[in-house]
């Protein structure tokens, strides 16, 4: 069980990382470590399956560059190993006047990203794109797609398999011991010895953070998102993926229509602050984490700031009519008998000491181990392009 690097987390980071380790050099002795009995369990299996066009990201950082460039390598892979996919479009519906100026600042950030064939729409026109959707103006991109990401990551475990690599399913890492120039990496059944550990654990990379002995300035706060399925015979009110302009405050996208590869139209998701970091459900509550969140000195800031925000959406969460009124600001027609209770999915969103919600990727780095501390959304789709980004930061760190 001796390893040059050991990976806890095998969602769609931690195999893209895996991947593109092995990539770089063969001679490397990798393992990922994963909890459940299955790969992309978690966020990864749990999201919109939506491939995003890099539209929402201030020009620069790194979620604008990792989302680019991940879509980019994205769709070659989804060629080369013939995955499923669609670039569908999507529209970005601006239903108030107040939302006027934004949707022209998505605009203007979607030009400075390099998406040039981004196109504003007049109200009339927006009926060309979807026939069921009002609004004052849009905004038409064109290169958003959809995919299944729990697919996408097989197959980078795959790939990995074949260049060496090695998964462990239903081991959860309990403890990291430093032990010499090494560090003992302990599940309940083995003990993994590792030259320099990558920690991709998603909602619990804060947790494995704080076992490697790092003092953190940031918290994972779980939002669940729930969805709702539109019904069979009313999937044709949605011909691709319709949005609302974001509210600049909050780091979610707003509910949007979602049409997904399998074939079904989604309605979601919410964001609603969840009591267990992998409760899929209203009340699945975990005492020791909930009292964790709740001591957590930032995430009460969040509380204070975004308290109006978030009541609201508990309100949509547990009362259907009010999250359909939502979702009829950018279709009216839809009804709360068009709707089904749908899946969710929950958000490891990372929370700083000062109450603010983390808008770009975290990344802790010393000699013995690399933590990423907040992939939210677009990670899936920028996943191959952080794969590589945090593989070339890390493969200096053993000589093989
Ligand atoms: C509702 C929702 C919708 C989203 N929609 C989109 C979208 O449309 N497009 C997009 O690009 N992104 C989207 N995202 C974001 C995207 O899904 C995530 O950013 C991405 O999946 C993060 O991947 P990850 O590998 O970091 O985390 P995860 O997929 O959560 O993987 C972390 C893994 O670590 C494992 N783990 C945790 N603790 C341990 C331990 N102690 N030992 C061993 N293993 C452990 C977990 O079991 C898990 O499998 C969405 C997310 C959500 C929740």
């Amino acid at each position: 069980m001796e390893y040059d690097y050991v990976i806890i987390g095998g969602g769609i980071v931690g195999l893209t990382t895996a991947w593109k380790l092995a990539s770089k050099n063969p001679r490397f002795r990798i393992a990922v470590l994963e909890k459940e009995s299955a790969l992309a369990s978690h966020q990864t299996g749990h999201n919109s399956g939506v491939i995003h066009s890099g539209i929402y990201y201030t020009p620069g950082s790194l979620k604008a560059r990792n989302c680019i460039e991940g879509y980019r390598q994205l769709l070659s892979f989804c060629q080369e190993e013939n995955i499923p996919y669609e670039i569908c479009g999507k529209l970005i519906v601006a239903t108030g006047k107040e939302q006027l100026t934004q949707l022209d600042e998505l605009y203007k950030k979607g030009l400075a990203n390099g998406l040039r064939q981004i196109k504003p729409l007049g109200s009339s026109e927006i009926k060309d794109y979807e026939p069921h959707v009002s609004g004052l103006a849009a905004l038409w991109v064109p290169y958003t797609g959809i995919v299944d990401y729990t697919a996408v990551s097989e197959k980078i475990a795959v790939k990995f398999r074949e260049l060496g690599g090695s998964i462990f399913l239903s081991s959860k890492v309990t403890a990291l011991k430093e032990k010499g120039n090494t560090i003992e990496v302990i599940t309940p059944d083995k003990t993994f010895l590792t030259k320099f550990y990558i920690n991709t654990a998603g909602l619990y990379s804060d947790r494995i953070a704080l076992l490697s002995g790092k003092r953190l300035s940031v918290r994972i706060i779980p939002f669940r998102g729930e969805y709702y399925t539109l019904h069979e015979n009313r999937k044709g009110l949605v011909k691709n993926l319709i949005y609302p302009v974001p509210n600049p405050d909050f780091p979610f996208l707003g509910v949007h229509f979602t049409r997904t590869i399998k074939g079904t139209v989604e309605a979601g998701p919410n964001a609603v602050f969840a009591f267990r970091r992998e409760g899929y459900r209203t009340w699945d509550i975990s005492l020791p984490e909930l009292a964790w969140s709740l001591s957590w000195k930032g995430f009460r800031q969040v509380m204070a700031k975004y308290l109006r925000m978030g009541l609201a959406e508990y309100y949509r969460s547990f009362f259907k009519y009010a999250f359909v009124r939502e979702l009829q600001k950018l279709i009216p027609e839809i009804t709360a008998n068009d709707l089904i209770p749908g899946g969710s999915g929950v958000r490891a969103q990372a929370c700083t000491d000062t109450g603010k919600l983390a808008d770009d990727f975290i990344v802790l780095e010393n000699k013995k181990g690399m933590d990423i501390l907040n992939a939210p959304s677009p990670a899936a789709t920028a996943s191959l392009a952080i794969g590589d980004y945090i593989a070339t930061m890390c493969c200096k760190q053993v000589v093989t």
